[in-house]
């Protein structure tokens, strides 16, 4: 059985549970991680003993070719030929994603299938199983931090004063490509001065100064999978407050990594980096969650957050991320890939977290 085949058959295994006969599932990640279909029209409906996947003719020969179970190749809308088999297979409880359905798609099954159907609220059943990496899922992880990582080492070397934000941040893009990845996880986030201040600065035209933060928020998607990185430099030497500031956010991540382990709630491991901050008076500048799963999708679950209950496990992968930003000063935040392992985690980032002065 494919990796892919048995994803399904778990989420298949699941339906009597969840109290339907049948899961529809629209959630392009969710798509690709059960049949490994990267287009951008595919549907698939699983019921306890059967896979069906629904593509155009556009994709009829990779659908084809590499995807198992049944497959059809529509003529109408997916959603309609989706609602024929349906009727067809007698799926009178039909579970969906409902952050992925549109309201539209919602009633026009709801017309189609009227008598005695009823559509029910299915969501994060996929997003659970994928929160758990496997080891092949784990091993294009590993590459893509690899790629990121050797992509942020070759882009510093060639920082210079004056190079602008944008720049710096096309020459990132640029060697995650050279290097092998498809693109960027995300839109790399290069942030000068008092830029570095705000979380989700983008980019602009603002050139690199002597004697100030750099701030880089990067991630590649490699095979599929992607990574999260963020690192801090200075250039010149920084004062003493700035020197405070990165301290501060390095001791509270990894306060934070030293709790990751197996069985832990992601809110003790929150808790961690906001206890250290605290210490330093620094709390009510640190604005966001700690880290996020990754995977597919750059922003997968478990939240590592104030409020989250759910425990962490053996093969999930999280960033770890605290950050603190000062108005007009700037910010500092540090992010590495990290692994749950059963006795404590990997941190799967290899790029030093010493803070470096740019001479
Ligand atoms: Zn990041
Ligand atoms: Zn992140």
């Amino acid at each position: 059985m494919t990796e892919f085949e048995q994803r399904r058959r778990s989420i298949s295994h699941r339906l009597k549970e969840l109290k339907v006969d049948g899961l529809l599932v629209s959630s392009p990640a969710n798509v690709q991680y059960l049949t490994g279909f990267t287009g951008s029209n595919g549907l698939i409906l699983l019921t306890a003993e059967e896979s069906h996947f629904f593509t155009d003719p556009r994709y009829a020969l990779v659908a084809l070719t590499n995807i198992t179970g049944k497959v059809h190749i529509a003529k109408k809308a997916l959603l309609e030929e989706s609602a024929a088999l349906i009727k067809r297979k007698h799926i009178k409880r039909l579970g969906f994603e409902p952050s992925w359905m549109k309201v539209k798609e919602h009633q026009e099954l709801e017309e189609k299938l009227s008598v005695g159907f009823r559509l029910i609220p299915a969501g994060g059943v996929v997003e659970d199983l994928r929160s758990i990496k496997s080891p092949s899922e784990i091993l294009r992880i590993r590459k893509s931090v690899m790629i990121n990582s050797e992509a942020y080492y070759r882009t510093m070397k060639k920082i210079k004063i004056g190079l602008r934000e944008q720049e710096i941040a096309a020459e990132l893009d640029f060697q995650m490509r050279v290097l092998g990845a498809e693109k960027p996880a995300f839109e790399t986030i290069v942030a000068t001065g008092a830029n570095s201040a705000l979380p989700h600065a983008h980019p602009g035209p603002k050139k690199l100064e002597a004697n100030e933060l750099l701030l880089v928020d990067m991630g590649a998607t490699a095979d599929g999978y992607t990574s999260d990185m963020t690192r801090v430099t200075f250039t010149g030497m920084p004062g003493k407050k700035t020197r405070e500031m990165y301290d501060a956010v390095l001791e509270a991540q990894l306060a934070a990594i030293s709790q990751v382990r197996g069985g832990v709630s992601t809110k003790k491991v929150d808790g961690a980096a906001r206890e250290v901050l605290k210490s330093y008076s620094l709390e009510k500048a640190f604005v966001h969650s700690t880290g996020h799963g990754l995977g597919l999708e750059i922003h997968e679950s478990p939240r590592i957050a104030k409020t989250d209950k759910t425990k962490l496990q053996t093969g999930m992968v999280i960033t770890i991320e605290p950050g603190v930003y000062l108005e007009g000063m700037g910010g500092v935040r540090i992010e590495d890939t990290v692994l749950v392992t059963q006795t404590g985690c990997e941190v799967l980032t290899p790029t030093p977290k010493e803070f470096v002065y740019l001479a």
